[in-house]
């Protein structure tokens, strides 16, 4: 691991020139800006004040994601062609394959639970893993839709739920067991496969390098002094590309997001939703989850 706590000493009370701007990070957590060292493979970078991870350089940084995303699809494609669970309730078999779910779903009348099946399960998730493949390989296309893919993929990372229909899936099975003979199909095991491969080919993605990889960050006219937060310096780091931008910028020239310094009543929307998640835990932990005949 190496700490950037030397550079920021180094540079702290000197204007950095335009030259070590591409060194330059505001830590996405605590808004602190930091001068990146030149990192080794398999080294990363962390903010010296919060202790969160900057930067990462990979080995192979390209060969590494391409091969997990491609592996992560491979195992996509096995786990809906082949049966995923068999059971043998009341002397009748049956087996369903990954992509006969939502057709189920949607006999049963629960379209709205197909549809988020579909997207959050295999749509995304597949996005995602083709957009890896597509950046990391450098694959001749137009610098607008790299930018698009690149932007997606990180606001589709938190939207990939592979795991979390694995872990309803998982307590269905615990529940049907009292019921009948419940199996694993053949599918099962890869499906368990495309959830670790796809979050290691997220992890071994770096957001910094990535976007630096497409495009250079924008620059900027101002001297910077690292070890001061970008607020006190009229700067703001973009959520998406990490690039350092004017604080009254609300676009992002690089990645065409917006962000802004500060959010409006932050503190209290944080308050009203944690308030609201805890009164609804209450009724969900004492009221049935689940009703079956
Ligand atoms: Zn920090
Ligand atoms: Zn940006």
């Amino acid at each position: 691991m190496v700490c950037s706590h030397n550079n920021h000493q180094q540079h702290s009370h000197s204007a950095p020139s335009a030259a070590h701007q591409d060194n330059l990070m505001l830590c996405p957590q605590c808004d602190m800006l930091v001068a990146l060292p030149p990192l080794a493979y398999g080294s990363k970078a962390v903010c010296p004040r919060c202790k969160t991870t900057l930067s990462a350089r990979w080995d192979e940084p390209r060969k590494r994601p391409i091969g997990y995303a491609l592996s992560a699809l491979f195992m996509l494609v096995l786990a809906n062609i082949f049966p995923f669970i068999n059971m043998r309730v009341a002397g009748l078999g049956n087996e369903i394959r990954l992509i006969q779910i939502p057709e189920v779903m949607v006999a049963e009348d629960y379209a709205s639970m197909a549809t988020l099946f579909m997207v959050f399960v295999q749509l995304i998730p597949a996005f995602c893993m083709v957009a890896i493949i597509l950046l990391c390989a450098r694959v001749r296309l137009p610098l607008g839709l790299k930018e698009w893919m690149a932007r997606v993929l990180f606001q589709f990372k938190t939207w990939c739920m592979v795991e979390i229909f694995l872990a309803g899936v998982l307590v269905s099975f615990v529940k049907l067991m009292a019921y009948g003979d419940i199996g694993i199909g053949s599918s099962f095991v890869p499906y368990c496969l495309f959830c670790l491969l796809q979050v290691r080919a997220f992890q071994c993605v770096d957001r910094r390098w990535l976007w630096q990889d497409i495009e250079p960050a924008p620059r900027l006219n101002r001297p910077l002094t690292v070890g001061r937060t970008g607020m006190r310096q009229g700067v703001r780091s973009c959520a998406c590309c990490t690039a350092i931008l004017p604080a009254d910028q609300v676009r992002c020239p690089r990645c065409h997001t917006k962000g802004y310094v500060r959010r409006r009543h932050s503190l209290q929307w944080t308050l009203a939703l944690l308030v609201t998640s805890v009164m609804l835990y209450i009724p969900a932990n004492l009221m049935p989850i689940m009703v079956t005949e």
